[in-house]
């Protein structure tokens, strides 16, 4: 249930493999919210995950490459740059639209056979052999197994009686395009402003870039509401003279920022995968990039149980992908909340940027860092067979 990005990707690995796919997906159409003709939702795809999408032969063209990481809080005081030349990489993965990504993913799902239904689940019944889902139009949809891919308040989880722990971050994130006065060259900047942080992704033209400004809620609110110069004056004050400048900003768009873990991934003929299962703050750009390791992690577990002969909907099979999963995201869950919490204590950016400089010069833990940033460390495969 939910043909967004993971579970459009998901249903493409396990069609790969051998199985029957089918996706219910609510939405009509895409219908992205575009800021200077670019979808304001955008995504920044690891290098490990991306190989795994060039894999499927599903990624999009217009892509842009991360050639750099630039990390600051007070550029008198200098920051980090990481380069993915250190890793043996070129580059650290890649910013695409999410409109594009689930424009390629769902093409490539129809030609592997995946059928898509228009629909939201109203219900949900154990049967001895699998489950049924009762789709709003009365339509019932038959299946081993079902999986929840449909986003952080995902009705698949509440269906199944799957609980939720939520937490509000108590801030906004603000999205929109920006043009650069100078090519951003695949640099993304994350500047960590007292009251959160702002990123800078390029996208596939040399001088747009994405913004997402992770702000509490009443400088969001305050934000929001200025004028389109005055947000640009606020913005340029923000960034300094990174690109040298910005020049013009688009439409904005903004989304609450919470912390979200459903307490089971996997029930017996029910699993849950990306935002149905954890959601985490945008601030490293790795919400997508978890629920696509899930769908790899999940797709492989259910092709070798089908190869093995085992129910692809049993706890067991089930648990495997859980057992697998959860190191990756809780330390995702946790290190977000360190960088979250760490550059809200006042009074420290001294110290922090004395850290960040001292962290740069030690290049084993610089490079396992740029490793994990890749997506390397990472026990998920790269295709599924
Ligand atoms: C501001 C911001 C910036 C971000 N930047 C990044 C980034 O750079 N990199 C990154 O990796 N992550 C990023 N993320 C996180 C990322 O966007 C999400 O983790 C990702 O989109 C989750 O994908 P999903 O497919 O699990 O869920 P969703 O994208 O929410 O997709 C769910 C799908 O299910 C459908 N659906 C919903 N309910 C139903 C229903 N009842 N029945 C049928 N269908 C249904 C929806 O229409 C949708 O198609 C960001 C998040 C935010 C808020």
């Amino acid at each position: 249930v939910g043909g967004g990005i993971v579970g459009s990707a998901l249903a493409c690995w396990l069609a790969r493999g051998g199985l029957s796919v089918g996706i219910v997906e609510k939405a009509r159409a895409a219908n992205p919210f575009l800021s200077l003709g670019k979808d304001c939702r955008v995504s920044t795809i690891v290098r490990a995950v991306e190989l795994a999408l060039r894999d499927l032969e599903a990624w999009p063209k217009a892509h842009a490459p991360v050639r750099a990481i630039e990390v600051w809080e007070d550029q008198a005081l200098g920051g980090i740059r990481f380069e993915p030349e250190e890793i043996g990489e070129p580059s650290f993965g890649a910013v695409v639209e999410n409109r594009k990504l689930i424009a390629k993913l769902r093409a490539r799902s129809e030609a592997l056979g995946v059928v898509w239904m228009e629909g939201a689940p109203s219900a949900l019944r154990r049967r001895a052999h699998g489950v049924e889902l009762a789709l709003g139009g009365g339509e019932v949809v038959a299946a081993e197994l079902v999986v929840g891919a449909d986003g952080a308040r995902s009705q698949l989880r509440e269906l199944a009686g799957i609980g939720c722990w939520v937490r509000s971050y108590g801030q906004r994130g603000i999205v929109a395009t920006v043009r650069l006065a100078r090519s951003h060259q695949g640099v993304a900047v994350q500047r960590f402003l007292p009251t959160g942080p702002l990123a800078v992704l390029p996208l596939d033209q040399p001088e747009l870039a994405s913004i997402v400004w992770s702000a509490d809620e009443p400088e969001a609110v305050r934000l929001l509401r200025m004028s389109e110069q005055a947000f640009l004056e606020a913005l340029r004050l923000a960034l300094g003279p990174v690109f040298g400048g910005v020049e013009e900003v688009g439409a904005r768009a903004s989304f609450p920022l919470e912390r979200r873990l459903a307490k089971h991934w996997a029930r017996e003929r029910v699993a849950l995968v990306g935002d149905a299962a954890h959601v985490i703050h945008p601030l490293a750009g790795l919400g997508a990039n978890l629920g696509l390791r899930d769908a790899l992690v999940l797709a492989d577990e259910l092709v070798q149980a089908r190869a093995y002969g085992e129910p692809i909907g049993a706890l067991a099979t089930l648990g495997r992908y859980r057992d697998r999963r959860i190191a990756d995201v809780l330390g995702a869950m946790l290190a977000m909340e360190a960088f979250h919490q760490g550059f809200r204590l006042p009074g420290l950016s001294g110290l922090r940027a004395w850290g960040m400089r001292a962290f740069s010069q030690i290049g084993p833990i610089k490079r396992a860092a740029m490793r994990v940033a890749a997506g390397f460390a990472v026990d998920a495969p790269r295709a599924v067979p």
